[in-house]
């Protein structure tokens, strides 16, 4: 049942080193990782598809055995198509649990053949969201310790804006 392919999906809005360790963290242990950059007509973001697309792409450059691509449909569509049957998402705080597990059930509701695998945020960036670096960047505080220098730029460009 494609046991060695797996799904990181998230909105990357934008890539922080948060992702990028919970991307290698995977990515060692499968045969093959799809990091799916999701775009949700619902959602508010302050990057376009082809921006958050462009820096995961950089960031996640080198690593071996990932694929990043996007969608904007229901995940589960995505993940049958292509005949994924394990996903990886990132557990911060017991703040994230509820939501998680709540998207959880109802994914496996719709994919039954689904198991989904929670990876315990590193201890070094289990603060880090993208909404908070969003909001230090706003203030023009450093966020280098925590993305790219290229997402610091594209973070600058945006908000300068
Ligand atoms: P979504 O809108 O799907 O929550 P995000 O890009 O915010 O998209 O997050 C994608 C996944 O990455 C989620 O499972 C989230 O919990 C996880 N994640 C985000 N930041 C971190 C971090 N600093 N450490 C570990 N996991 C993280």
């Amino acid at each position: 049942m494609g046991k060695k392919i797996a799904a990181y999906p998230g909105s990357f809005d934008p890539i922080t080193y948060g992702h990028v360790n919970i991307v290698k963290r995977t990515a060692e242990r499968f045969n093959k990782l799809y990091v799916i950059v999701m775009n949700n007509p619902n959602k508010e973001y302050l990057f376009s598809l082809s921006e958050r697309l462009e820096m995961v792409k950089t960031d996640l450059k080198g690593i071996k055995n990932v694929v990043v691509d996007t969608f904007d449909g229901l995940l589960v569509d995505y993940l049958k198509r292509h005949r994924i049957f394990n996903l990886i998402r990132g557990l911060r705080a017991v703040s994230d649990f509820e939501y998680e597990l709540q998207m959880a059930n109802a994914n496996r509701s719709l994919f039954p053949e689904l198991e989904i695998f929670f990876l315990m945020a590193d201890t070094d960036f289990s603060f880090i969201s993208s909404s908070m670096i969003k909001e230090i960047a706003n203030y023009e505080g450093d966020i280098s310790k925590w993305v790219s220098k290229n997402v610091e730029i594209k973070l600058k460009e945006k908000l300068s804006k």
